[in-house]
């Protein structure tokens, strides 16, 4: 097929074009950086820098939409929060605005989302895809950027919006999460209580791929494994994992005054369902954190 994908130099994204292009699909990636695309991708994809590039001709079966600023980093001031707005919400304007004037609608559009949307919740809360959205910025993020790739949805258009959980892989953010432990310095955050859900990046892999055998899939899907956990409960599998004590108890008094309004990436979780998903004929390969850990060590 022909695939069209944003933030394919990405975390996510670099994993997903290579195996695209190794089944032999045609991948062209929309990048701010040719140079660094080309190069990582060996000039098998063809890369854009602008969607003027292409012809109003061009044909795509598949858009996958991944593309943003990093949301972790420095703290988020109002202007980094305009940043990581406008990257995501801006880039899908700027794809749903050249679709219209193309002669032919993608037949699929994956679009990315995050668990964030549901906000700081309570532990005890499950939350489904019909739950309410959240409050906070990674609430109102999530919401407006989904929004902005509902111009996509038509009867031409399948759209399929995912809300990603922690993609845990190579890579990312997970190799960092693990760090301390290795050190014995890993341990309960804040009340240890708040949710961790998370996803294999394999995982994220077989089900785009699901979605796109599959016409029924249809609509907006957490994309998060069938256990999600206490940040505590983590910390013991971790340690045990490593094979290193549990020692430190990190209060969430600092990390929030050192983060700010950041912390809640940390200090907050939200227990996020995986039922639609499953119900859709998803088959997870890593439904368990072991299971993701003692992949991590055959590698
Ligand atoms: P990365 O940060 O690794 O990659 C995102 C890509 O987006 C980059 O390669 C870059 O491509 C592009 N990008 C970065 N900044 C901007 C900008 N200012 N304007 C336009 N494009 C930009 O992200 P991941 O692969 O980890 O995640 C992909 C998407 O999924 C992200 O939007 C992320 O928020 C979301 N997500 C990720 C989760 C995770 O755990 N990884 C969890 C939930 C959601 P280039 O430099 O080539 O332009």
């Amino acid at each position: 097929s022909r695939f069209l994908i944003t933030g394919g130099t990405g975390f996510i994204g670099s994993y997903l074009v290579r195996q695209l292009l190794e089944a032999k699909h045609e991948v062209v990636v929309l990048s701010r950086n040719p140079l660094n695309a080309a190069y990582l991708f060996n000039a098998k994809a063809r890369i854009i820098k602008d969607l003027s590039e292409l012809s109003y001709e061009t044909e795509f079966d598949i858009v996958i939409n991944l593309a943003g600023q990093p949301i972790w980093g420095l703290p988020w001031s109002e202007k980094r929060k305009a940043h990581i707005m406008a990257s995501r919400v801006g880039t899908t304007e700027k794809l749903t605005t050249w679709f219209k004037q193309a002669k032919h609608p993608p037949k699929l559009v994956i679009q990315a989302s995050a668990i964030g949307f549901y906000g700081v919740r309570d532990p005890n809360e499950i939350l489904t895809e019909s739950s309410q959205k959240g409050s906070g910025f990674m609430a109102e993020l999530c919401y407006e950027w989904e929004q902005s790739a509902k111009q996509f949805d038509s009867n031409k258009t399948r759209l399929t919006i995912f809300r990603l959980g922690v993609v845990l892989g190579y890579g990312g953010i997970f190799p960092l999460m693990l760090l301390p432990y290795y050190f014995g310095l890993g341990g309960k955050i804040g009340s240890g209580s708040q949710i961790m859900s998370w996803i294999h990046i394999e995982d994220v892999m077989g089900t785009f791929a699901h979605a796109i055998a599959n016409p029924n899939v249809n609509g907006t899907y957490n994309l998060v494994a069938p256990e999600t956990l206490s940040q505590a409960k983590f910390a013991l599998i971790v340690s045990q994992w490593a094979k290193r004590p549990l020692l430190l108890n990190i209060p969430a008094k600092p990390i929030s005054k050192l983060l700010g309004e950041m912390s809640e990436l940390i200090i907050d979780g939200q227990n996020v369902s995986s039922i639609k998903l499953i119900e859709s004929g998803v088959i997870f390969k890593y439904p368990t954190m072991l299971d993701t850990l003692n992949e991590i060590r055959t590698k």
